[in-house]
């Protein structure tokens, strides 16, 4: 995902002027030497009439040879972006030595021919050797060596021959010569001191520019990094999956996946963050390394990953992969305080099949792992058609329950908790009903989940709260109404002021409200929880912790909050009767339940044997059909335990 940087501009300034002297060279060396052999070859035409071949064309001969050289080197291909700094170095020292033999060399033709020719001859020499000069001064100018190398090869010779002639005419033009090779000299410096500073200026600027990249490549990078685990994160995800969509081929599929850790939430309350923050890197770590180069792999926060698995050409080798990666996190993990173990859910969406827009995908894909969340620990779930139905099911349910909210079409049914000692009804608990005239029957599982996920459940919990309210101020005083809480509620802002001031309306004592919430109501944050279920303990209150035993960490939570009730999932109760290990559990539980002072509530208590099992081992109350089914509270004063008990 990150673009080939560009090499750091060396900071060495004398390195910077050489490279700029090479460019400069490598764009006028190739004008210079063509304007040497130009005068040159005219040169040797005036003076083959008056001089012998041998003093015309033989130096002429060795000076075409090295020109065209350096013109060809010059004008090759390869200059100047290919050439290596070794190379420049050894172009721009060695320059000036070149340039000293070059003019010495044209000294000693041009003087050579001068000898054979008359005085005309003799000042087209001098006037060749001074254009070479002036030639060479000027294309040279940046590399001041060289420029004198030039002057001493070429002027110096050129000055002494002109004063020697001894005609006055030569003296004018050696003089005009000197001064003008002074001022050149002059210029020479001032333009070389202008071209280092700007070479100076370039670099500096070469440099920040650089640094400003690296800087923008910095913050770049950690925009799109999860900082715990070094991994992509949401944002780089998403940035990977609209690039896979864009550059799928026809007829080419991957997948994308969704992870998230079972159970995480109570390793992080129970052992603390540090523990917590290990396991997710641990899982990181594997997660990278089972996918390898087949896809990528990114931390969208908290416990949760996703995945991109480029090749996805059969559905079944993809599902199997996808489980084969998830798979690695359920190994076990070794932490300071001991080793933990943690499995993982993932819902797949494959492309085009389930999706071909990025957030459509993102949504199927949360929509497969929330159902492999509801199947169980350790579920991997495709998007597939079933899914698809379900979630148009789950718009009816929000579109219908909205109306159903603002009509009050929602009812309670009332199911006793009961002493199992005395079967005196202790408490009423308070379940939803809804019958819809499309949907028919919805199960409060079912709605108050929608209800959850749609924001609908502080206005539906509302409504059913004070309608129970209403209710249960009609029953004896000594009768209690039981009121589930639903998760998301324990978490809204200023909840416990809020039930305390609708009781305080209904003139409802708190000491008569059983209020039960799941170990899904403590998951999200449990210091926030055990703040709110302080207050509502202390205003007299008193909690429940409902479902007990199917969740992953109960115990974690007895230890670390107080409840006055505990009621002991319906799972354990049922079948009690032929199962030895659920009759140990669930003695275990209520045995738990006295030495911790809380009273212990079974559910789901079906058959007469199980409330006698449940009172030999000295569990307080009961709840379930035996002991009375959901319906209008105290429409049925008979109590069947002390029915049984007097038949
Ligand atoms: P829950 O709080 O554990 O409620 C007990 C559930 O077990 C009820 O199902 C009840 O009808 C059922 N049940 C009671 N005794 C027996 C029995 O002997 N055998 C069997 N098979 N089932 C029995 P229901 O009414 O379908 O409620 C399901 C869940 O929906 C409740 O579980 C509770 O978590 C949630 N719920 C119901 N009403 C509300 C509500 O008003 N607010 C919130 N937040 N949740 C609610
Ligand atoms: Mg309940
Ligand atoms: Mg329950």
């Amino acid at each position: 995902m990150e673009r080939p940087q560009s090499p750091c501009p060396s900071p060495d300034l004398g390195e910077a002027i050489r490279h700029a002297q090479y460019r400069m060279l490598a764009a006028h060396m190739p004008h210079m030497y063509l304007a040497c052999i130009f005068s040159g070859l005219l040169l040797a035409y005036i003076f083959s009439s008056v001089a012998p071949p041998l003093v015309v064309y033989g130096p002429m001969t060795i000076l075409l040879v090295l020109s065209s050289v350096r013109l060809a080197y010059w004008w090759s291909p390869k200059h100047p972006k290919t050439d290596s700094p070794a190379n420049i170095d050894r172009i721009i020292y060695g320059t000036p030595f070149y340039a000293a033999f070059y003019y010495a060399l044209i000294s000693v033709w041009t003087f050579g021919m001068s000898a054979y020719g008359d005085e005309s001859h003799e000042m087209l020499a001098a006037f060749y050797v001074a254009i070479c000069t002036f030639c060479g001064i000027s294309f040279n100018a940046n590399l001041p060596r060289c420029v004198y190398a030039i002057l001493i090869a070429g002027s110096g010779p050129l000055v002494v021959s002109l004063f020697a002639t001894g005609h006055r005419l030569a003296d004018v033009f050696a003089a005009m010569y000197i001064a003008n090779i002074v001022i050149q000299v002059v210029a020479v410096r001032r333009t070389h001191n202008d071209f280092v500073s700007a070479v100076r200026l370039r670099l500096a600027a070469e440099v920040s520019q650089f640094d400003s990249e690296a800087a923008r490549r910095d913050i770049a990078r950690v925009a799109n990094t999860d900082a715990l685990t070094g991994l992509p994160n949401r944002r780089a995800l998403l940035e990977a999956l609209a690039n896979q969509i864009d550059g799928a081929a026809p007829g080419k599929t991957f997948a994308f996946a969704l992870i998230d850790l079972d159970g995480f939430k109570p390793i992080n309350d129970v052992y603390g963050h540090t523990a917590g923050d290990d396991v997710i890197v641990t899982v990181a770590n594997r997660l990278k390394e089972a996918i390898g180069p087949h896809g990528v792999v990114a931390r969208l926060g908290g416990d949760e990953f996703g995945l991109i698995l480029h090749e996805a050409n059969e559905h079944d080798r993809v599902l199997q992969l996808t489980k084969d990666i998830v798979g690695t996190i359920d190994q076990p993990i070794q932490l300071d305080q001991g080793i933990a173990r943690i499995s993982a859910c993932c819902g797949i969406a494959i492309f085009p099949k389930a999706a071909t827009a990025s957030t459509e995908l993102l949504q199927r894909a949360d929509e497969a792992l929330y159902a492999a969340k509801h199947a169980g620990r350790g579920v991997t779930v495709p998007y597939n058609e079933d899914l698809e139905s379900k979630q148009t099911r789950r718009l009816l349910i929000d579109t219908r329950l909205r109306d159903a909210i603002s009509q009050s079409a929602l009812t309670l049914a009332y199911q006793p908790i009961r002493q199992l000692r005395t079967g005196k009804i202790t408490s009423y608990e308070a379940l939803a009903r809804w019958n819809d005239s499309l949907l028919g029957h919805v199960s409060p599982a079912e709605f108050i989940l929608v209800a959850e996920q749609t924001g609908l459940i502080s206005a539906l919990a509302d409504n059913l709260f004070e309608r129970a309210l209403v209710e249960a101020a009609t029953w004896p005083h000594d009768v209690s109404l039981s009121f589930n809480l639903s998760p998301l509620q324990l978490h809204t802002p200023n909840f416990a002021l809020r039930t305390l001031a609708t009781l305080a309306a209904h003139r409802f004592p708190p000491g008569r409200l059983l209020l039960e919430v799941t170990e899904t109501a403590l998951l999200t944050d449990i210091n926030a929880a055990a703040l709110v279920i302080d207050q509502l303990r202390n205003a007299g209150i008193r909690i429940a912790l409902d479902d007990f035993g199917v969740g992953y960490a109960g115990f974690a939570y007895l230890e670390k909050l107080t409840f006055d009730k505990l009621k002991i999932d319906r799972s354990f109760v049922s079948g009690m009767k032929d199962d030895k290990r659920k009759r140990q559990i669930v003695k275990a539980i209520v045995e738990m339940c006295h030495s911790l002072d809380i009273k212990c509530i079974a559910e789901g208590i079906e058959h007469e044997s199980d409330a006698d099992l449940l009172k030999s081992m000295g569990c307080d109350s009961g709840q379930g059909y035996l002991l009375g089914r959901p319906g209008p509270a105290l429409t049925k004063p008979g109590n069947p335990l002390e029915a049984r008990a007097a038949g």
